[in-house]
């Protein structure tokens, strides 16, 4: 990706197919996280464009630390990330998108010196899962986890495992 030098959507998609795929025939688990920058529009509008890149440059800083070298990151859409996780069961996926949402959450954005708090929510879907058996599933799955972070209130992590377990 241009601006964030992460890996863009169509290197993800292409890593994410064989592995989703792997995953469902020999049942080995797999994770995957999305994490989308809360009222990023807000930032633009009160720091402008340029700082928000900046954000964006820093925050993809962040998240590239937290993830180990065979992690697949991503930036998935304008101010949104993909992460995907091998051999990751849902467990250690909650806590790596706990510690990417807490390290994003203490850190100050610096662009011109401004000191900007940002935060950013988390949906994660993990397999196995019986009802997740081709990627597109597994998107819609972490993307309604996502939404549902957004709605109960942003800056959290929200994952498929605990909402089923709660309906
Ligand atoms: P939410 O908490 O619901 O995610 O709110 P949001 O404001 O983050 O989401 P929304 O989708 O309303 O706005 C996303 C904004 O991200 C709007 C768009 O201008 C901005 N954006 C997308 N790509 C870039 C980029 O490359 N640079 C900058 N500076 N802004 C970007
Ligand atoms: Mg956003
Ligand atoms: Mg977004």
């Amino acid at each position: 990706d241009g601006l964030t030098g992460l890996y863009n959507k169509k290197f993800f998609l292409d890593a994410l197919v064989p592995a989703v795929a792997s995953s469902v025939r020999h049942g080995t688990p797999l994770s995957l996280l999305m994490l989308d920058i809360d009222h990023f529009k807000r930032i633009n509008d009160t720091f402008g464009h340029p700082a928000g890149d900046t954000v964006l440059r820093e925050v993809s800083q962040v998240l590239t630390r937290i993830v180990r070298a065979e992690d697949v990151l991503a930036r998935y859409g304008g101010e949104e990330f993909a992460l995907l996780l091998r051999e990751t069961d849902q467990e250690r996926a909650e806590a790596c998108a706990e510690r990417c949402r807490g390290a994003v959450e203490t850190q100050l954005f610096d662009p011109s010196s401004l000191r900007i708090r940002v935060t950013l929510s988390a949906g994660v879907a993990s397999l196995p899962d019986r009802e997740l058996l081709d990627v597109d599933a597994l998107l819609g799955a972490s993307d309604r986890e996502l939404y549902e972070a957004k709605r109960l209130g942003r800056n959290r992590v929200c994952s498929r495992a605990r909402s089923a377990a709660l309906a």
